[in-house]
């Protein structure tokens, strides 16, 4: 058995966070392979390593001076260092920074050695071999990074190690320039190695015992989910449930290995496990609830839309022309609706209206602002009747105004679109229904 060990910023933040850390890791011998995050918060007002990083860049890039802000970074892992008691000096690894930052580096270069000096100091700390990201992962010209070429290196170059630190967050394009992944992107990373030395498990720690049924900003004390499955979790992911990136589950899901959220602070709770599929049910018929604020949507009527061929095509052109991405689009006899992300769409608008206009020719364009989407994601929901039935009435006893309803196809989800100032109460009235009245 082989697991890939992922811990976020919050699980490094400090000595005393990394001495956990090194428990959990120690008390398993299948625990080889870890990805660190760089060090978050200690506490609510702290600053996250890769944001001071960010910060100070900003202030090289500008042509300040950044050495006061970059020793501030230093004192952060000496403490982590010293907390250790390691003998370990980064003094030469901090020249090397200053000196790139003033050759303006970049500012994905200056974000990725939070992660790469914490893998330093994690590799020393466990006697684990250090691997650097930016070696074995590697982004094509689109920006994106190339899956299979990085699993054909990480897997060559880890295949010869027993055990070894990757740093999370970043890799390089062919020609060795570093690239990062965008924010929480550690989690990534951690699925592309558990990938690449086929793992029996990938588990990746955090400040939370798995993923809770909705947010537990919404909902006090949300319950939490035993077992999920990458679908659903892509639908919840997606809609705002913040615990893991949500493109972590591809590099995994190809080679069917699960995912188990785990909480370095309570390593004994079982936490999430995300699968390929299962038989277990889920503890209630739906399995989690999330969402977001801020979309538009744009209405568009002509009469007789429905029988006129490629008019749904020709609307959607005038917002790919303007480089703005749709969420849903349901549709009516004579009217059409397209769902929107509201700080997209606000400065396009105008030319998104007169592209419809011209293109399609619809009879009136109207557009409605502050609108929120909930997603309510359940593989129960196939084998349950009156799962949307619940939910009407639930939304209804709640004198929330249902503004959109789109059910996939799968029946795995069911969006819902209400407005900006009703989104809390509708998670509420939601979860209340599903779990609440079930205990
Ligand atoms: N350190 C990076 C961030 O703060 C990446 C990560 O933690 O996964 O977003």
């Amino acid at each position: 058995m082989k697991k890939v060990v992922k811990f976020g910023g919050s699980s490094l933040a400090s000595a005393e966070q990394f001495k956990k850390v090194g428990d959990i890791i120690r008390s398993d011998n299948e625990r080889k392979f870890v990805v660190p995050s760089a060090p978050g918060k200690r506490n609510d007002d702290d600053t996250k390593v890769t944001d001071m990083l960010y910060e100070c860049y900003a202030l090289a890039e500008e042509g300040k001076d950044f050495k006061g802000k970059l020793n501030e970074i230093k004192a952060r892992y000496q403490e982590i260092i010293d907390g250790l008691s390691l003998t370990l000096s980064l003094e030469d690894e901090f020249k090397t920074i200053a000196k790139n930052f003033k050759e303006k580096s970049g500012k994905d270069y200056a974000a990725s050695r939070g992660e790469y000096l914490n893998g330093i100091i994690m590799a020393n700390y466990l006697g684990y071999e250090f691997v650097d990201a930016a070696e074995v992962i590697i982004f094509g010209e689109n920006g994106e990074y190339d899956m299979e070429k990085t699993n054909e290196l990480m897997r060559a170059c880890l295949s010869s190690l027993e055990s070894a630190v990757v740093p999370g967050f970043y890799g390089a394009y062919e020609n060795g320039c570093v690239k990062t992944f965008s924010r929480g992107g550690s989690d990534i990373t951690g699925s592309i190695v558990a990938r690449a030395i086929k793992a029996n498990v990938y588990e990746n720690w955090t400040d939370v015992s798995g993923f809770m049924v909705a947010d537990p900003r919404i909902i006090y004390k949300p319950k939490s989910i035993d077992t999920i499955t990458y679908k659903e979790l892509r639908e919840l992911a997606y809609m705002g449930a913040t615990v893991l990136h949500e493109d972590a589950i591809f590099p995994v899901r190809s080679e069917g290995i699960p995912i188990n959220i785990k909480n370095t602070n309570s390593p004994d709770d079982d936490g999430t496990w995300i699968v390929e599929s299962t038989c277990q049910k889920s503890k209630y018929v739906i399995t989690g609830i999330a969402g977001k604020k801020g979309f538009c949507a744009v209405n568009i009527e002509k009469d007789c839309m429905n029988s006129e061929i490629g008019f749904g095509r020709k609307v959607l052109q005038a917002f790919e022309d303007n480089g703005i991405s749709f969420e849903h689009v349901p549709s009516g006899i004579d009217t059409m609706t397209v769902f929107v992300h509201q700080d997209e769409f606000m400065h396009k608008e105008q030319k998104v209206v007169s592209g419809i206009h011209r293109l399609a020719d619809p009879d009136t364009i109207d557009i409605e602002a502050d609108l929120a989407l909930i997603a309510v994601v359940g593989r129960g929901m196939k084998s349950t009747r009156g799962t949307a039935g619940r939910i009407f009435s639930a939304l209804a006893h709640a004198n929330i105004n249902v503004k959109m309803i789109d059910q996939g196809s799968s029946e795995l989800n069911i969006i819902i679109g209400v407005a900006n100032a009703d989104f809390e109460t509708a998670i509420k009235a939601i979860y209340d229904i599903f779990v609440l009245s079930q205990l």
